[in-house]
């Protein structure tokens, strides 16, 4: 298995949360009545992306500081070895962690040292943040994954409220992406309309996380078939958003007719609930998938992952495909 779009701060065990928060006499404000674990997952009540997004800040409490960050990122890492995952591109945005003074390199670093640590095959995507007032931020998420571009990072994103934030907005900062020479993914089209995946693949984006609603426009299904942009999929926080209303109304074969590269991912394991295994299966049965059309979905994750030639053959050798 594969995932290219984990987010670390929405897929930590709330263990490992309870942990850093204890060893830092960090006091969480859990809700009465609810359990840490409740917390850190979407309630059945969640409708939009915005409700989602609010399960992030407990963990972000307890992820100020380097040995934090390096720690999340190790565990998190040796959870999917355990699970028995080949490769994964974990993103995080490190402006969300400078709280207790530190730079984006230095939170940057811890997360490196995390993943190598864990001895696990995984490339690192740096998010910039939509938002206000953060365009100084933004702009060194960028210039700190250029710097460690090819050691350690493998990309940049785009992440946040994207109904608040429209795409057409950051394009500056993707101009900036482009001098920098920086490989692009971009959440879009999750809250946002077909046009915000316009925009991102305008803007020099090759991947997009979740990119659902596309599918309201046709010129923009053409010009992902055209340009061969993946699909980042994630099911079950794309219906724990609302950006898609029901399994049966996933437009997954829909994309893979007009020949949309696809891949299938997690989003957030401990926000959504989910692993990869769960993502797999879910769309399988929903849309009776065969195996050989599973195998597709690894094949493309393979090809679109943010890799070398070299090191997407040594993946295809590790999972025998
Ligand atoms: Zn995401």
């Amino acid at each position: 298995m594969i995932d290219l779009h984990l987010h670390m701060d929405g897929s930590l065990t709330p263990e490992l949360v309870g942990e850093l928060a204890a060893e830092r006499s960090i006091r969480l404000p859990v809700p009465e009545g609810r359990t840490l674990a409740q917390s850190l997952r979407v309630p059945d009540s969640c409708r939009s992306l915005n409700d989602y997004l609010a399960c992030f800040h407990l963990p972000l409490l307890v992820l100020q500081d380097p040995p934090a960050v390096e720690k999340a990122f190790d565990s998190l890492c040796r959870r999917l070895k355990r699970q028995g995952l080949a490769y994964a591109e974990i993103r995080f945005a490190p402006q969300l962690h400078l709280k207790n003074g530190c730079t984006q390199e230095e939170i940057t670093e811890a997360a490196i040292r995390g993943i190598a640590r864990s001895g696990f095959f995984a490339g690192l995507i740096l998010c910039c943040m939509r938002g206000k007032g953060n365009e100084a931020e933004n702009l060194e998420t960028l210039e700190t994954a250029s710097r460690r571009l090819g050691r350690g990072v493998a990309a940049a994103d785009l992440a946040g409220a994207e109904a608040l934030y429209p795409t057409r907005a950051f394009s500056g900062l993707f101009a900036r992406a482009a001098v920098l020479g920086l490989p692009l993914t971009t959440h879009a089209g999750e809250a946002g309309g077909p046009d915000s995946v316009a925009s991102a693949v305008s803007f020099g984006a090759v991947r997009i996380g979740h990119g659902l609603r596309s599918v309201e426009d046709p010129q923009v299904m053409s010009l992902l078939a055209e340009q061969q942009i993946c699909l980042e999929l994630c099911p079950t926080s794309n219906l724990q958003t609302g950006a898609c209303p029901s399994l049966a109304e996933y437009p997954v074969r829909h994309f893979l007719e007009l020949g949309i590269p696809c891949t299938i991912n997690t989003d957030n394991m401990t926000v959504s609930g989910t692993d990869i295994f769960r993502e797999h299966s879910l769309l399988q049965h929903a849309f009776s998938f065969t195996a050989e059309e599973m195998g597709g979905f690894l094949q493309t994750a393979i090809r679109h992952a943010f890799l070398d030639p070299e090191q997407k053959q040594f993946l295809r050798r590790s999972i025998g495909i």
